[in-house]
């Protein structure tokens, strides 16, 4: 009679599996294959500027973020985690599109034109909304886009199905300072930090500082989506200058004496407590198990401009140097992952290629994807590298970034100064030991040489050519 039971139970066991779509995915690109039993949600938090030191899962001392290191204790924190880029608007074609932005020109932040259907990502490159609709995901950006402000880049028309913040790289905290009711009034990027929020295609007048409306929003999306599955790419741009914050979070550190550093810890702090409503509402719903969660920054800190603390990295944002585009990284994924550290190299493309295999999505072969399906890296069944290389190039100054393994090759000025750094044995490239090691920069120079060949010159005029952009009269005209 047991027996019986136990064969009944099981057969009802594995009709549930059936019922609920239990399905295998494989990856395209390791050949793991995972059982799933539902489609996780995604959210993507993304700070903006935020130093490799900033947060208390890389050792910050003056700024407790006890929330966002929630993320790394309930999951892993990723010590090599890279973007594609070191500032901001490229390093989100990056992300958004799995891809090496290089390779379809998106190389330089872009400039404010509402006009200017070319400045911004490419129409010929999907985003990661696009990706996950066809899989029955329902998906939306809060906060900043930067990736255009023409109206054929809004997030609606690339793939997003909710879209609540601006459309520029930057915004004015206080609601008082938000005076220009209409995003596509605004002729230039000083402009675009004062408008009203949109949401969808309207605007909206705001009356509360800005991180803390980015949070609510963020908490109505996944109460609005809880039973379906969900990407949320909640993308904050503090703590990013203009330095703003209210008394709310500045009365939390009243031992920073620096007030550019004592603002910039209550930006954080503010972005802190929202992650915290966000974390606790998914448990609330009780969908925390089955919802990845990453916190990463956008790219390094700007240490002079916001207070900003990249660590024993050097340099920050804009630079080849890994406080340029080493960021920090957590990523919670319950069901999943056990608490853990991870220290293997892997980037901010991985999130695209993660959720390609997991909903078995098929990629569009002429739009191959850079990153790995992270999942069996972090969970140990894969113990190979995900990423032997990782890559940067920034154009408009000649240099290139190429991390292979534990080597970093830097070139600058078409490859005629050449540096190689060790960084297991020094993280902070303090010595070029290029001259013990010829032979590894050249191999690594060659594939250096090999990637380059893949990429084409930038598509658009940036940020520091507007004089250029004013000039070439295009203003919206196609090349
Ligand atoms: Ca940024």
């Amino acid at each position: 009679m047991k027996k019986i039971i136990l064969l009944i139970g099981l057969t009802a066991t594995i009709c549930t599996a059936l019922i609920l779509g239990c399905k295998h995915y494989e990856s395209a690109k390791n050949n793991q294959t995972i059982e799933i039993s539902q489609q996780p949600n995604l959210i993507v938090i993304m700070a903006d500027d935020l130093g490799y030191a900033d947060v208390g899962f890389n050792g910050c001392k003056d700024i407790p973020t006890p929330n966002i290191d929630r993320i790394a204790e309930n999951g892993v924190m990723c010590t090599n985690a890279y973007t594609t880029y070191s500032v901001c608007s490229p390093s989100r074609a990056g992300f958004i599109t799995g891809r090496y932005p290089q390779r379809f020109g998106y190389e330089r932040n872009v400039q404010y034109r509402v006009n200017d259907p070319e400045m911004g990502l490419s129409k010929d490159e999907a985003t990661l909304a696009t990706f996950l609709k066809q899989a029955g995901y329902k998906s939306g950006v809060i906060g900043k886009w930067h990736l255009g402000a023409h109206q054929s880049n809004h997030p609606l028309n690339r793939g997003f199905d909710e879209f609540y913040g601006h459309l520029g790289g930057g915004h004015r905290y206080f609601s008082e300072e938000l005076v220009i009711d209409d995003s596509y009034a605004a002729v230039d990027e000083p402009e675009s930090y004062r408008t009203w929020i949109m949401r969808n295609h309207g605007h909206e007048k705001t009356d509360e500082y800005l991180t803390d409306e980015f949070s609510n929003e963020a908490v109505q999306f996944v109460v609005r989506h809880k039973d379906e599955p969900f990407f949320l790419y909640l993308s904050y741009n503090a703590p990013h200058a203009p330095m703003q914050a209210t008394e709310k979070y500045l009365s939390r550190f009243p031992n920073i004496e620096d007030i550019k550093r004592k603002t910039y810890a209550a930006m954080v702090s503010a972005v802190d407590d929202g992650v915290g409503n966000l974390l606790n509402k998914l448990a609330e719903l009780d969908i925390e198990e089955n919802t990845i969660v990453i916190f990463l920054s956008d790219n390094g800190g700007p240490e002079k401009n916001n207070a900003s603390d990249n660590g024993i990295l050097r340099e920050g944002k804009g630079s080849v140097y890994e406080g340029g585009f080493r960021v920090p990284f957590a990523i919670q994924y319950k069901a999943k992952f056990d608490k853990g550290v991870y220290n293997k190299p892997i980037s901010a493309l991985d999130i695209y290629a993660t959720m390609a295999a997991i909903t078995a999505t098929p990629e569009n072969p002429n739009k191959p994807l850079d990153g790995v399906n992270l999942i069996p890296y972090i969970t140990g069944e894969n113990k190979e590298v995900p990423h032997e290389t990782i890559y940067l190039r920034k154009f408009d100054q000649n240099r290139f970034a190429v991390r292979n393994n534990d080597y970093k090759l830097v070139t600058f000025n078409n490859g005629s100064v050449k540096e190689l750094y060790n960084l297991k044995e020094d993280i902070s490239e303090s010595k070029n030991i290029i001259g013990d090691f010829p032979e590894i920069a050249n191999q690594i120079d060659t594939i250096r040489g090999e990637w380059a060949k893949q990429l084409i010159d930038p598509a658009f005029l940036g940020l520091i050519h507007t004089d250029a952009w004013q000039k070439s009269g295009k203003k919206g005209k196609k090349k």
